[in-house]
Protein backbone atom coordinates (compact mmCIF):
# COMPACT_ATOMS: atom_id res chain seq x y z
CA UNK A 1 0.00 0.00 0.00
CA UNK A 2 1.38 3.37 -0.42
CA UNK A 3 1.99 6.00 2.07
CA UNK A 4 -0.08 8.39 3.22
CA UNK A 5 1.51 11.66 3.83
CA UNK A 6 -0.73 13.96 6.76
CA UNK A 7 -0.71 17.05 7.62
CA UNK A 8 -2.56 18.44 10.31
CA UNK A 9 -4.46 21.89 10.37
CA UNK A 10 -3.13 24.27 12.96
CA UNK A 11 -5.82 26.41 12.87
CA UNK A 12 -9.28 24.08 13.86
CA UNK A 13 -12.24 25.64 12.58
CA UNK A 14 -15.03 26.42 15.34
CA UNK A 15 -17.08 22.93 15.08
CA UNK A 16 -20.92 23.27 14.63
CA UNK A 17 -22.67 24.50 18.35
CA UNK A 18 -26.08 23.39 17.30
CA UNK A 19 -26.67 20.40 15.71
CA UNK A 20 -30.50 21.20 14.95
CA UNK A 21 -29.37 23.94 12.48
CA UNK A 22 -26.81 21.64 10.45
CA UNK A 23 -29.04 21.17 7.00
CA UNK A 24 -27.51 19.10 4.45
CA UNK A 25 -23.46 19.32 3.20
CA UNK A 26 -22.69 22.90 3.94
CA UNK A 27 -19.86 22.92 6.96
CA UNK A 28 -16.77 20.59 5.66
CA UNK A 29 -14.32 19.29 7.91
CA UNK A 30 -11.24 20.53 8.98
CA UNK A 31 -9.21 18.15 6.50
CA UNK A 32 -9.34 16.12 3.36
CA UNK A 33 -8.09 13.83 1.19
CA UNK A 34 -6.58 13.91 -2.13
CA UNK A 35 -4.23 11.62 -4.21
CA UNK A 36 -3.03 12.49 -8.19
CA UNK A 37 -2.87 10.33 -11.18
CA UNK A 38 -0.91 10.28 -14.24
CA UNK A 39 -0.66 8.15 -17.07
CA UNK A 40 3.23 8.73 -16.20
CA UNK A 41 3.62 7.67 -12.37
CA UNK A 42 -0.26 6.16 -11.67
CA UNK A 43 -1.79 7.50 -8.69
CA UNK A 44 0.43 9.04 -6.31
CA UNK A 45 1.28 11.93 -3.47
CA UNK A 46 -1.60 10.45 -1.28
CA UNK A 47 -2.22 13.46 1.51
CA UNK A 48 -4.37 14.51 4.15
CA UNK A 49 -4.07 18.11 4.57
CA UNK A 50 -6.09 20.86 5.96
CA UNK A 51 -9.41 21.14 4.06
CA UNK A 52 -8.83 24.64 1.48
CA UNK A 53 -9.59 25.45 -1.75
CA UNK A 54 -8.38 23.98 -4.55
CA UNK A 55 -6.42 25.96 -7.11
CA UNK A 56 -6.93 24.87 -10.49
CA UNK A 57 -6.32 25.67 -13.91
CA UNK A 58 -9.01 27.50 -16.12
CA UNK A 59 -8.72 25.10 -18.79
CA UNK A 60 -9.38 22.05 -16.38
CA UNK A 61 -10.99 19.29 -18.39
CA UNK A 62 -13.48 18.41 -15.90
CA UNK A 63 -15.07 22.31 -15.76
CA UNK A 64 -15.42 22.75 -19.58
CA UNK A 65 -16.50 18.86 -20.32
CA UNK A 66 -17.79 17.57 -17.20
CA UNK A 67 -14.98 14.48 -16.53
CA UNK A 68 -16.13 14.08 -13.12
CA UNK A 69 -17.64 11.49 -10.95
CA UNK A 70 -18.83 11.55 -7.27
CA UNK A 71 -19.71 8.66 -4.37
CA UNK A 72 -21.89 9.27 -1.63
CA UNK A 73 -21.69 7.50 1.82
CA UNK A 74 -22.14 7.99 5.66
CA UNK A 75 -20.34 7.58 9.14
CA UNK A 76 -22.88 7.10 11.68
CA UNK A 77 -21.89 7.57 15.69
CA UNK A 78 -24.07 4.80 17.10
CA UNK A 79 -26.08 4.53 20.53
CA UNK A 80 -22.56 2.66 21.74
CA UNK A 81 -20.57 5.09 20.93
CA UNK A 82 -19.15 3.26 18.24
CA UNK A 83 -18.84 5.02 14.75
CA UNK A 84 -19.66 3.09 11.96
CA UNK A 85 -19.78 2.76 8.26
CA UNK A 86 -22.61 1.07 5.78
CA UNK A 87 -21.54 -1.09 3.10
CA UNK A 88 -18.76 1.25 2.36
CA UNK A 89 -17.07 -1.38 -0.27
CA UNK A 90 -19.91 -1.16 -2.44
CA UNK A 91 -19.37 2.81 -2.33
CA UNK A 92 -15.82 2.37 -3.53
CA UNK A 93 -16.75 -0.42 -6.11
CA UNK A 94 -19.00 1.59 -7.29
CA UNK A 95 -17.30 4.55 -7.73
CA UNK A 96 -14.93 2.65 -10.09
CA UNK A 97 -17.81 2.14 -12.53
CA UNK A 98 -18.46 5.31 -12.76
CA UNK A 99 -14.66 6.15 -13.38
CA UNK A 100 -14.52 3.48 -16.07
CA UNK A 101 -17.51 4.80 -17.75
CA UNK A 102 -16.29 8.47 -17.95
CA UNK A 103 -12.57 7.32 -19.02
CA UNK A 104 -10.66 8.00 -15.12
CA UNK A 105 -8.48 5.69 -13.76
CA UNK A 106 -9.79 3.41 -11.17
CA UNK A 107 -8.79 3.29 -7.31
CA UNK A 108 -7.82 0.65 -5.78
CA UNK A 109 -10.94 -0.05 -3.12
CA UNK A 110 -9.10 -1.18 -0.14
CA UNK A 111 -7.16 1.97 -0.22
CA UNK A 112 -9.31 4.23 -0.58
CA UNK A 113 -10.94 2.74 2.54
CA UNK A 114 -8.05 3.20 4.52
CA UNK A 115 -7.64 6.39 3.66
CA UNK A 116 -11.18 7.15 4.18
CA UNK A 117 -10.62 6.03 7.67
CA UNK A 118 -7.68 7.60 8.26
CA UNK A 119 -9.95 11.18 7.61
CA UNK A 120 -12.56 10.01 9.65
CA UNK A 121 -10.54 9.32 12.66
CA UNK A 122 -8.31 12.76 12.43
CA UNK A 123 -11.76 14.39 11.91
CA UNK A 124 -13.90 11.98 14.16
CA UNK A 125 -14.52 15.11 16.38
CA UNK A 126 -16.73 16.81 14.23
CA UNK A 127 -19.40 13.34 13.70
CA UNK A 128 -22.01 15.01 15.46
CA UNK A 129 -24.25 13.53 18.11
CA UNK A 130 -28.02 13.93 18.20
CA UNK A 131 -30.60 11.22 16.90
CA UNK A 132 -30.58 11.36 13.57
CA UNK A 133 -27.22 13.29 12.65
CA UNK A 134 -24.34 11.81 10.79
CA UNK A 135 -21.38 12.32 9.17
CA UNK A 136 -21.73 12.51 4.96
CA UNK A 137 -18.79 11.21 3.12
CA UNK A 138 -18.03 12.75 -0.27
CA UNK A 139 -15.61 11.19 -2.38
CA UNK A 140 -15.02 12.46 -5.89
CA UNK A 141 -12.65 11.79 -8.86
CA UNK A 142 -11.98 14.53 -12.25
CA UNK A 143 -9.91 15.64 -14.73
CA UNK A 144 -7.65 18.36 -14.16
CA UNK A 145 -5.64 18.31 -17.74
CA UNK A 146 -4.94 21.80 -19.03
CA UNK A 147 -6.34 21.86 -22.76
CA UNK A 148 -9.25 23.02 -23.82
CA UNK A 149 -9.86 19.80 -26.47
CA UNK A 150 -12.01 16.63 -25.73
CA UNK A 151 -9.71 14.28 -24.75
CA UNK A 152 -9.59 11.59 -21.03
CA UNK A 153 -7.47 13.86 -18.91
CA UNK A 154 -4.43 12.32 -18.23
CA UNK A 155 -3.95 14.26 -14.86
CA UNK A 156 -6.76 12.86 -12.38
CA UNK A 157 -7.35 13.85 -9.07
CA UNK A 158 -9.48 11.32 -6.30
CA UNK A 159 -10.56 13.64 -2.97
CA UNK A 160 -12.84 12.78 -0.59
CA UNK A 161 -14.45 15.75 2.02
CA UNK A 162 -16.51 14.93 5.21
CA UNK A 163 -19.28 17.15 6.44
CA UNK A 164 -21.61 16.61 9.43
CA UNK A 165 -25.53 16.77 8.50
CA UNK A 166 -28.41 16.84 10.10
CA UNK A 167 -31.43 14.67 10.55
CA UNK A 168 -32.96 14.65 7.55
CA UNK A 169 -36.42 14.63 9.04
CA UNK A 170 -36.27 17.11 11.13
CA UNK A 171 -39.95 16.55 11.90
CA UNK A 172 -40.26 12.75 11.27
CA UNK A 173 -40.87 10.97 8.03
CA UNK A 174 -43.03 12.75 6.03
CA UNK A 175 -44.49 12.07 2.93
CA UNK A 176 -43.16 14.32 -0.61
CA UNK A 177 -45.45 14.90 -3.35
CA UNK A 178 -44.25 14.00 -6.54
CA UNK A 179 -44.61 14.97 -10.00
CA UNK A 180 -44.30 12.49 -12.78
CA UNK A 181 -41.95 14.01 -15.35
CA UNK A 182 -43.05 13.56 -18.81
CA UNK A 183 -41.15 16.08 -20.96
CA UNK A 184 -37.33 15.80 -19.36
CA UNK A 185 -35.63 12.76 -18.87
CA UNK A 186 -32.60 11.88 -16.39
CA UNK A 187 -31.02 8.80 -18.31
CA UNK A 188 -30.77 6.61 -21.04
CA UNK A 189 -29.77 3.43 -22.06
CA UNK A 190 -26.00 3.43 -23.48
CA UNK A 191 -25.82 6.79 -21.70
CA UNK A 192 -24.48 7.52 -17.72
CA UNK A 193 -27.44 7.21 -15.56
CA UNK A 194 -26.17 3.77 -14.10
CA UNK A 195 -23.06 5.59 -12.72
CA UNK A 196 -22.87 8.51 -10.47
CA UNK A 197 -21.28 11.18 -13.17
CA UNK A 198 -21.34 14.94 -12.39
CA UNK A 199 -23.48 15.74 -15.20
CA UNK A 200 -26.13 13.55 -14.53
CA UNK A 201 -27.52 16.30 -11.74
CA UNK A 202 -26.99 19.20 -13.73
CA UNK A 203 -29.23 18.36 -16.22
CA UNK A 204 -31.56 17.44 -13.86
CA UNK A 205 -31.85 20.54 -11.90
CA UNK A 206 -34.46 21.80 -14.81
CA UNK A 207 -37.25 18.78 -14.13
CA UNK A 208 -36.85 19.82 -10.34
CA UNK A 209 -37.31 23.20 -10.06
CA UNK A 210 -39.99 23.40 -12.03
CA UNK A 211 -41.37 20.63 -9.88
CA UNK A 212 -40.75 22.95 -7.23
CA UNK A 213 -42.55 26.06 -8.77
CA UNK A 214 -45.48 23.64 -9.13
CA UNK A 215 -45.30 22.44 -5.72
CA UNK A 216 -43.83 19.27 -5.60
CA UNK A 217 -40.64 18.17 -3.79
CA UNK A 218 -39.35 15.55 -6.64
CA UNK A 219 -40.08 14.47 -10.25
CA UNK A 220 -40.68 10.56 -10.78
CA UNK A 221 -38.40 10.48 -14.22
CA UNK A 222 -39.81 8.09 -16.89
CA UNK A 223 -37.72 6.21 -19.39
CA UNK A 224 -35.99 8.28 -21.85
CA UNK A 225 -37.51 6.45 -24.83
CA UNK A 226 -41.66 5.81 -24.31
CA UNK A 227 -42.02 8.05 -21.25
CA UNK A 228 -43.64 4.93 -20.08
CA UNK A 229 -41.48 3.02 -17.49
CA UNK A 230 -40.76 4.49 -14.28
CA UNK A 231 -36.98 4.37 -13.76
CA UNK A 232 -36.12 6.68 -10.16
CA UNK A 233 -37.36 9.28 -8.15
CA UNK A 234 -35.23 12.42 -7.96
CA UNK A 235 -31.81 11.41 -7.21
CA UNK A 236 -32.94 7.79 -5.40
CA UNK A 237 -34.29 4.37 -6.53
CA UNK A 238 -38.12 4.07 -5.74
CA UNK A 239 -40.35 1.23 -4.54
CA UNK A 240 -43.79 0.63 -5.53
CA UNK A 241 -45.66 -1.39 -2.74
CA UNK A 242 -49.08 -3.63 -4.29
CA UNK A 243 -50.81 -6.13 -2.75
CA UNK A 244 -49.06 -9.42 -3.27
CA UNK A 245 -45.78 -7.73 -4.10
CA UNK A 246 -42.95 -5.52 -4.10
CA UNK A 247 -41.55 -3.95 -7.13
CA UNK A 248 -38.70 -1.65 -8.01
CA UNK A 249 -37.38 -1.23 -11.75
CA UNK A 250 -34.73 -3.41 -13.03
CA UNK A 251 -31.26 -2.39 -13.25
CA UNK A 252 -31.38 -1.90 -17.21
CA UNK A 253 -28.58 0.41 -17.93
CA UNK A 254 -30.06 3.72 -16.98
CA UNK A 255 -31.06 3.46 -13.84
CA UNK A 256 -28.28 4.00 -10.75
CA UNK A 257 -27.59 0.68 -8.55
CA UNK A 258 -28.36 1.84 -5.40
CA UNK A 259 -27.05 0.89 -2.39
CA UNK A 260 -29.53 1.58 0.04
CA UNK A 261 -31.89 -0.28 -2.78
CA UNK A 262 -29.46 -3.35 -2.57
CA UNK A 263 -30.26 -3.47 1.08
CA UNK A 264 -33.90 -2.82 1.18
CA UNK A 265 -34.68 -5.56 -1.47
CA UNK A 266 -32.34 -7.99 0.53
CA UNK A 267 -33.81 -7.00 4.10
CA UNK A 268 -37.55 -7.17 2.78
CA UNK A 269 -36.99 -10.86 1.51
CA UNK A 270 -35.49 -11.57 4.21
CA UNK A 271 -38.61 -10.60 5.89
CA UNK A 272 -40.74 -13.01 4.24
CA UNK A 273 -41.93 -10.48 1.64
CA UNK A 274 -42.30 -10.84 -2.52
CA UNK A 275 -39.72 -8.15 -4.09
CA UNK A 276 -39.62 -8.58 -7.67
CA UNK A 277 -37.26 -6.06 -10.24
CA UNK A 278 -39.15 -5.39 -13.08
CA UNK A 279 -40.28 -3.10 -15.68
CA UNK A 280 -42.98 -1.42 -13.87
CA UNK A 281 -45.27 1.16 -16.01
CA UNK A 282 -46.45 4.70 -14.73
CA UNK A 283 -50.14 3.37 -16.39
CA UNK A 284 -50.07 0.23 -14.61
CA UNK A 285 -49.59 2.09 -11.20
CA UNK A 286 -52.54 4.53 -12.26
CA UNK A 287 -54.81 1.01 -12.58
CA UNK A 288 -53.34 -0.23 -9.71
CA UNK A 289 -54.47 2.70 -7.66
CA UNK A 290 -57.71 2.63 -9.32
CA UNK A 291 -58.32 -1.20 -8.65
CA UNK A 292 -56.68 -0.72 -4.71
CA UNK A 293 -54.02 -2.69 -5.40
CA UNK A 294 -51.37 0.24 -4.99
CA UNK A 295 -50.58 0.59 -1.13
CA UNK A 296 -47.41 2.26 -0.68
CA UNK A 297 -44.32 4.11 -2.47
CA UNK A 298 -41.01 5.55 -1.29
CA UNK A 299 -37.48 6.28 -2.18
CA UNK A 300 -34.26 5.32 -1.09
CA UNK A 301 -30.50 6.85 -1.01
CA UNK A 302 -28.13 7.74 1.25
CA UNK A 303 -28.67 10.98 2.07
CA UNK A 304 -32.82 10.38 3.16
CA UNK A 305 -32.38 6.69 3.62
CA UNK A 306 -36.45 6.32 2.32
CA UNK A 307 -38.63 8.91 1.48
CA UNK A 308 -42.05 7.90 1.59
CA UNK A 309 -44.67 9.21 -1.16
CA UNK A 310 -47.72 10.64 -0.45
CA UNK A 311 -49.25 12.10 -3.52
CA UNK A 312 -48.36 11.33 -7.44
CA UNK A 313 -49.23 13.98 -9.85
CA UNK A 314 -49.27 12.15 -13.28
CA UNK A 315 -50.83 14.50 -16.18
CA UNK A 316 -52.72 16.68 -14.09
CA UNK A 317 -54.39 14.14 -12.06
CA UNK A 318 -53.23 13.42 -8.73
CA UNK A 319 -53.31 9.98 -7.26
CA UNK A 320 -53.00 9.94 -3.25
CA UNK A 321 -50.75 7.22 -1.77
CA UNK A 322 -51.97 5.63 1.80
CA UNK A 323 -54.28 8.69 2.83
CA UNK A 324 -50.97 10.50 2.49
CA UNK A 325 -49.50 9.11 5.29
CA UNK A 326 -46.11 6.49 5.65
CA UNK A 327 -47.29 3.06 5.18
CA UNK A 328 -46.17 0.21 6.94
CA UNK A 329 -43.57 -1.50 4.79
CA UNK A 330 -42.02 2.19 4.50
CA UNK A 331 -41.63 2.67 8.45
CA UNK A 332 -40.33 -0.83 8.60
CA UNK A 333 -37.57 -0.64 6.16
CA UNK A 334 -36.46 2.91 7.15
CA UNK A 335 -36.74 1.40 11.13
CA UNK A 336 -34.76 -1.81 10.12
CA UNK A 337 -32.14 0.16 7.57
CA UNK A 338 -31.54 3.32 10.48
CA UNK A 339 -30.85 0.86 13.39
CA UNK A 340 -28.70 -1.25 12.35
CA UNK A 341 -26.52 2.23 10.82
CA UNK A 342 -26.37 3.81 14.45
CA UNK A 343 -25.52 0.53 16.18
CA UNK A 344 -29.73 0.53 17.66
CA UNK A 345 -30.15 -3.42 16.06
CA UNK A 346 -28.73 -6.64 15.56
CA UNK A 347 -26.85 -6.02 11.80
CA UNK A 348 -27.10 -9.75 11.21
CA UNK A 349 -25.82 -9.55 7.76
CA UNK A 350 -22.68 -8.15 9.10
CA UNK A 351 -22.91 -4.85 6.79
CA UNK A 352 -21.42 -2.29 8.66
CA UNK A 353 -17.82 -2.13 9.83
CA UNK A 354 -15.76 0.69 12.43
CA UNK A 355 -15.01 3.63 10.75
CA UNK A 356 -11.50 4.01 11.81
CA UNK A 357 -8.99 1.14 11.62
CA UNK A 358 -7.60 -0.08 15.28
C1 LIG B 1 -26.69 7.94 -5.36
C2 LIG B 1 -27.96 7.70 -6.11
C3 LIG B 1 -28.94 6.79 -5.66
C4 LIG B 1 -28.89 6.10 -4.35
O1 LIG B 1 -27.78 5.32 -4.14
P1 LIG B 1 -27.37 4.90 -2.67
O2 LIG B 1 -26.18 4.06 -2.86
O3 LIG B 1 -28.52 4.15 -2.10
O4 LIG B 1 -27.11 6.16 -1.92
C5 LIG B 1 -30.03 6.56 -6.49
N1 LIG B 1 -30.18 7.20 -7.65
C6 LIG B 1 -29.28 8.10 -8.09
C7 LIG B 1 -29.48 8.77 -9.39
C8 LIG B 1 -28.15 8.38 -7.33
O5 LIG B 1 -27.27 9.28 -7.75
Amino acid sequence: MQNLKIELTKNPKQKPADESKLGFGRIFTDHMFLIDYTGEKGWHDARIVPYAPLEMDPASVCLHYGQSIFEGLKAYRGVDGKIRLFRPEKNFERMNISCERMCLPTVEPDFALHCLKKLIEIDQDWIPHSDGTSLYIRPFVFGVDKQVGVHPSDHVIFMIILSPVGAYYASGLNPVKIYVEENYVRAVRGGTGFVKAAANYAISLKAQQEAGEKGYSQVLWLDAIEHKYVEEVGAMNVFFVFDDEIVTPELQGSILSGITRMSTIELLRQKGHKVVERRLSIDEICEAHKNGRLKEAFGSGTAAVISPMGELNYKGEKITLNGGEIGEITQYIYDELTGIQWGKIEDKNNWTESAIEN
